[in-house]
C-alpha cells in the first residue's frame, strides 16, 4: 500500500494515523503557534504595531481584557487538554494570550516562550524584573488615562511580551530549562511532536527546532497541523504526518478516534 502519511490530504486515514501515534506514545511535545488562537476564534494580536507611549495601554488593555483576563476557554484548548490527559507532555506556546494556562493542562508543563500579557515589565528593562499586572489593570478599569511606571527608574511599563530587544525573559527561564530537560529525556522513547498552527513568523522558536528534533530522534513522529504551511522537510517525510486542516476540525476528530 502506498504510504500516504506524508501527503497533506486530510482524510480518515490521516486522522487514524495521528490517533495511532498518540495512542502508542506516552510522551508528547506540543508547540503552539499563532494558528492556535486563530482556530479558537480569537482576534490576532498585532504585537509588532508601534503605538505611541501615551496611547499604549489604551490600545492594549482592551486586548488583555478580552483575551488574558477573560475566563472563557475556547474549545480547541480544552480539546487539546483532553488529548494530553494521562500523557507525559510539555508545551511550548508562542502566544501571550494565556489561553493554554486556562485549558486544564498542568501549569508546570507550559513554557511561555514569548511572554504573558498578564505581566508587566519596565520599558527599559532596567532591573530585569516583571510584575503581575492585576492591580494596574484594575486602575486602568477605573481611569482610562492611568499609566503604570517602573518603580525603579520611572520609565513607562509595557506588557511582558516579546516584540524584539528589551524583552524580560526572567519569569520563563525555569520553564525554558524544563522544556530542554523534557526533550533530552525523551530520546529513548517514542515521542510525538504535535505542532499546531506554527508558521514562519518566528520559525526559529518552534518550527525549525521541532524539525531538528525529529531528524535526530530515532523514534519521533511529527504531527503538523497547519492550513497555510503544512509541509515538512524532505528528510523528515517518513517520520511526519502533515495535515493541511484547521485545528478546530482536526482536534475533535482525533479525540473521537482516541476514545
Ligand atoms: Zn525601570
Amino acid at each position: 500500500m502506498q504510504d500516504r502519511t506524508h501527503e497533506v490530504v486530510w482524510d480518515e486515514k490521516k486522522i487514524e494515523a495521528i490517533a495511532d501515534v498518540i495512542k502508542n506514545s506516552n510522551r508528547i511535545l506540543v508547540g503552539l503557534g499563532g494558528g492556535m488562537p486563530m482556530a479558537a476564534g480569537l482576534e490576532v494580536l498585532p504585537l509588532d504595531k508601534k503605538v505611541p507611549q501615551e496611547k499604549y495601554w489604551a490600545h492594549w488593555y482592551p486586548y488583555i481584557k478580552a483575551q488574558r483576563l477573560n475566563k472563557t476557554v475556547p474549545e480547541v484548548y480544552t480539546q487539546l487538554a483532553q488529548l494530553l490527559e494521562g500523557k507525559d507532555y510539555f508545551i511550548i506556546d508562542s502566544n501571550p494570550d494565556g489561553m493554554i494556562q486556562k485549558s486544564g493542562v498542568e501549569l508546570g508543563r507550559i513554557y511561555k516562550a514569548q511572554g504573558d500579557m498578564a505581566r508587566m515589565q519596565c520599558s527599559k528593562n532596567c532591573k530585569d524584573q516583571t510584575w503581575i499586572g492585576k492591580s494596574h489593570f484594575e486602575q486602568m478599569e477605573q481611569d482610562s488615562s492611568y499609566e503604570p511606571r517602573c518603580p525603579h527608574c520611572g520609565a513607562p511599563m509595557i506588557m511582558n511580551v516579546y516584540v524584539g530587544k528589551g524583552f524580560c525573559e526572567e519569569p520563563y527561564q525555569e520553564k525554558n530549562s524544563a522544556y530542554f530537560r523534557f526533550i533530552n529525556s525523551s530520546i529513548k522513547e517514542p515521542l510525538v511532536i504535535l505542532e499546531l498552527g506554527v508558521g514562519y513568523t518566528m520559525p526559529e522558536l518552534i518550527r525549525f527546532p521541532f524539525e531538528q528534533i525529529v531528524m535526530n530522534h530515532p523514534n519521533a513522529t511529527l504531527v503538523r497541523i497547519n492550513t497555510m504551511h503544512p509541509l515538512c522537510v524532505e528528510e523528515n517525510k517518513h517520520k511526519a504526518i502533515c495535515a493541511e486542516v484547521d485545528i478546530k476540525e482536526a482536534l475533535p476528530r482525533i479525540l473521537e478516534k482516541l476514545r
